[in-house]
């Protein structure tokens, strides 16, 4: 009996399955290029004695395809990890918006489908990924409960003074123009082992994701109270390829100066803009490289990129109204000692003093690096989105149906 998780993006599909009663992953893949020529399928089996992977180069036409693919590799004679699609007793979808009618992880409905698709308009990027992935999962493994698990839901404790923008009410009231945050699964499992780490559950934490897309998060006994990301994961912080916060008229100014179509500005500050923009590249390892090499862009565009998060974390403590640890997760925040550095530069008034050579060292899992004198601690916490996501499920499935 096994939970398959799958986070099916628009022309993705990430997987990972495990045993109904286990942390222990037994395989994990990437289906990618969906759609395009050059598809591939990267798909690597841990389990014990068959430790592999494999490799495929072929177009994946859809969804449908894509996840065909994985379920005959599941049950691949050579490499099967499971005996058929019936062993999969339940899939766990990663949904990135619930909007405010889906606040917790749920069973999928036809109704939980209606809602997730009404939502479109607000996350067109990646909802209509997850629908495709729900509905072929649906007709792959027919007998497998399904439930999705929203990157929002984490966020929808965040009270209204920090969820509502100062724009006339009937935004927010007809079109649901608010604050949703993303990235919840992330923040809320390094919040949790945070916790556990310090063993404290009445913490007060800012867990900081830094992947390819970056957030923020004020935690308080395990509640969030605030986040970086808005309406979508455009806001807040400096991104790979993503502005982050970034003053509304100069999009104006764009648009009528410039003549920039709604298209090419969503374009610019999704895909153009960020490191990518004021390094050159939106790969993390080569923008320290170049900062090494005393590169004058990527030392500016590690300063803004730094910066910026330092005054996120000087707002959340305020918020917080003290801080027990910062919290750094995701490819770039357990693996960047570079900033970790630079954030934790100068922040004297906080407390939080790193030490260099635990910054620096390579050891991997949860770690705290903070000085003996640190009144802050400095964690890192590798995230795992896919394994809180089957926790989720066997919590649903146990019978518990309230949010984690
Ligand atoms: P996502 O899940 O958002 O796609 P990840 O959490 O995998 O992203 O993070 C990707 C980012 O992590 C990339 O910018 C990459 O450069 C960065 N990264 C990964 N390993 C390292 C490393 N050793 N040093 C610096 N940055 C790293």
């Amino acid at each position: 009996m096994y939970i398959l998780v799958i986070n099916s993006g628009s022309s993705s599909i990430k997987y990972q399955l495990f045993p109904k009663d286990s942390d222990q992953p037994l395989c994990s893949g990437l289906i990618e290029r969906i759609g395009q020529d050059n598809g591939q399928v990267t798909h690597e089996i841990f389990k014990a004695g068959a430790e592999q992977r494999i490799k495929l180069d072929q177009p994946v036409k859809d969804h449908e395809a894509g996840m065909q693919t994985l379920a005959g590799l599941l049950t691949r004679p050579d490499i099967a990890v499971i005996g058929s699609p019936d062993d999969i007793v339940t899939v766990g979808h990663r949904v990135v918006h619930g909007g405010e009618t889906l606040t917790a992880t749920t069973l999928i409905t036809d109704e939980v489908k209606s809602k997730i698709k009404a939502l479109y308009p607000l996350a067109p990027l990646h909802n209509p990924g997850h629908i495709k992935g729900i509905e072929v999962a649906e007709k792959l493994f027919p007998s497998a409960t399904q439930i999705a698990v929203f990157d929002t839901a984490f966020h929808q404790t965040v009270p209204e003074k920090a969820f509502r923008y100062a724009i006339p009410d009937k935004f927010y009231q007809e079109d649901g123009i608010r604050v949703y945050g993303f990235h919840g699964i992330s923040h809320q499992y390094v919040a949790n082992e945070a916790m556990t780490w310090l063993d404290k559950p009445e913490a007060k934490l800012i867990t900081i994701h830094l992947g390819n897309g970056c957030s923020m998060a004020a935690v308080n006994t395990g509640r969030c109270i605030d986040t970086s990301m808005g309406l979508t994961p455009l806001d807040g912080l400096v991104m790979g390829t993503r502005s982050g916060t970034i003053d509304p008229s100069v999009l104006l100014y764009l648009q009528q100066q410039k003549g920039y179509s709604a298209a090419q500005l969503t374009e610019l500050l999704n895909k153009q803009s960020g490191m990518l923009a004021l390094a050159g590249s939106n790969d993390m390892r080569d923008i320290s490289k170049f900062y090494q090499e005393n590169d004058p862009a990527a030392m500016l565009a590690y300063e803004i990129y730094t910066y910026r998060i330092k005054k996120f974390i000087g707002a959340y403590a305020v918020a917080l109204n003290g801080l027990d640890a910062i919290v750094f997760t995701a490819g770039v925040g357990e693996n960047d000692p570079l900033t970790r550095e630079l954030v934790c530069r100068d922040m004297d008034i906080l407390g939080i003093y790193i030490d260099s050579a635990k910054n620096s060292s390579k050891e991997r899992g949860t770690r705290d690096l903070s000085a003996d004198d640190s009144r802050t601690h400095i964690l890192v916490v590798p995230t795992n989105e896919e394994l809180a996501i089957a926790r989720e499920c066997r919590r649903l499935t146990a019978g518990d149906h309230r949010s984690a």
